[in-house]
């Protein structure tokens, strides 16, 4: 038996599932998960000893690969000068003055410790500017977990079969309006009945929660006119898609401007941090600006913010993004052509360094039913198969993968060599 094996026998014990976030837990490819102790450059290396040629990137931060020796050097730095002061430090204004540099739409912009706190009190700060409770979000889209955003979410929650929580009141539940993924008539015709009731709108400009799906042309375009038109908040969770798919995330890549917006992943480097900003009118609303509540002990934390700060300033070299784009479709080629020589039906979507592929026979993949459709059986023996040929895949048919600016020519090689001899045996 393996070593990983054994650890999460061990885990089981005290901590729930043996994992500290569930999608780790491999429910959705079956089998136990790999623990892991090290991880550098394109590579991570598991309990056994077996490396991996890694396209998870700790779910999106390591841009740069794991373990990159300039952030590397930096925590290190800091971590001598003192981990944390709950007080100001000057690198926090440094981070938060490159953050509305790289976007356009930043003027002002909080610093917190998660994605999930990021989403949370932007939601929070649209319905306090606006004063309204009701909020909008997409089927398969995932947000995190606070209360308001854990109904029809995507990523573990939908892995996991339970999109919508127990333990979510229902009369907040009820504020929550559910709509379908790229759709606009269907946003039109709600704001047509109800848009004065509507605090906000929040996407994913680019979802990575439902696997990997682009916005249908005229999507964001849409949701920013509705926007307009009623009053309503319009946020764009950057979470995962944020200097991600370009250096000025989403909404620099399709050109549509949203009030607010969350990052999170990327920003911080590897390190635990979110962020959420926009417009200085919404954003002066917030404590102690103003009375809409939100604090955090860690938030703005040095060795985070040095980590997130490094990791901004590396990717913004020429050619970064071009250089992770071509990585990226060289891999989804790779995979369609050994697809189509094992004869399975299969197609792939790509947008910068996010990528996702599907078992489906149609090819367009849009919308959230189509990814739903897939055949899950041959995701499964795809997956481990890869996994037995040292490639580390999202362990779930409902997420993105990555590339780092540490994939190699020769890794993207191996990785569709791996693929041409999986396929064969779907
Ligand atoms: N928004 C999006 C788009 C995400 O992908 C995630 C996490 N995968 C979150 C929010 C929540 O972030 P965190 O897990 O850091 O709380």
């Amino acid at each position: 038996m393996s070593k990983s094996h054994d650890l999460f026998e061990a885990a089981q014990i005290h901590i729930p599932g043996g994992v500290n976030s569930p999608v780790r837990a491999f429910k959705g490819v079956g089998g136990d998960p790999v623990f892991f102790k090290a991880a550098k450059g394109a590579y991570l290396t598991d309990a056994d000893d077996r490396q991996y040629i890694d396209y998870v990137a700790s779910w999106g931060p390591a841009i740069l690969g794991h373990a990159h020796p300039e952030v590397v050097e930096v925590v290190q730095k800091q971590a001598t000068m003192g981990l944390s002061f709950g007080a100001p430090t000057e690198i926090e204004t440094t981070m938060a003055d490159l953050v509305c540099q790289l976007i356009p739409s930043m003027e002002m912009v909080r610093m917190v410790s998660s994605g999930t706190e990021a989403t949370m009190t932007a939601i929070r700060l649209a319905r306090g500017y606006t004063g309204r409770d009701k909020i909008v979000k997409f089927e398969g889209c995932y947000h995190g977990h606070s209360d308001s955003l854990l109904v029809k979410a995507g990523s573990g929650a939908l892995t996991l079969g339970v999109p919508s929580s127990p333990g979510v009141p229902e009369g907040l539940a009820k504020e929550t309006i559910t709509l379908t993924h790229n759709d606009s008539a269907e946003v039109r015709q709600v704001f047509s009945e109800i848009g004065d009731q509507i605090a906000c709108i929040i996407v994913e400009p680019v979802a990575g929660n439902m696997n990997c799906i682009p916005p249908e042309e005229g999507f964001l375009e849409t949701l920013r006119e509705v926007c307009d038109q009623s009053g309503a908040v319009l946020i764009f969770d950057e979470v995962m898609c944020g200097f991600r798919v370009g250096l000025d995330g989403a909404q620099g890549r399709y050109g549509i401007t949203p009030d607010l917006t969350t990052f999170g992943k990327v920003i911080g480097g590897g390190m635990p941090v979110g962020a959420f900003g926009g417009k200085r009118e919404i954003m002066n609303h917030i404590a102690p600006l103003g009375p809409v509540y939100q604090a955090g002990t860690l938030s703005g934390n040095p060795l985070a913010m040095a980590a997130g700060l490094k990791t901004l300033q590396l990717i913004q070299e020429p050619g970064f993004y071009e250089n992770l784009d071509q990585k990226a479709a060289a891999l989804m080629q790779g995979f369609q052509a050994a697809a189509d020589e094992a004869g399975i039906p299969f197609t792939t979507n790509q947008v910068g360094g996010m990528f996702g592929y599907f078992f489906n026979e149609e090819k367009h993949i849009r919308r959230f039913a189509q990814v739903a459709k897939g055949d899950m059986e041959r995701f499964k023996k795809f997956y481990h198969g890869m996994l037995e040929e040292g490639v580390y895949l999202a362990p779930s048919a409902f997420e993105a993968g990555f590339v780092s600016s540490q994939h190699s020519d020769e890794d993207i090689a191996a990785t569709i060599e791996a693929a041409r001899k999986v396929m064969k045996t779907l």
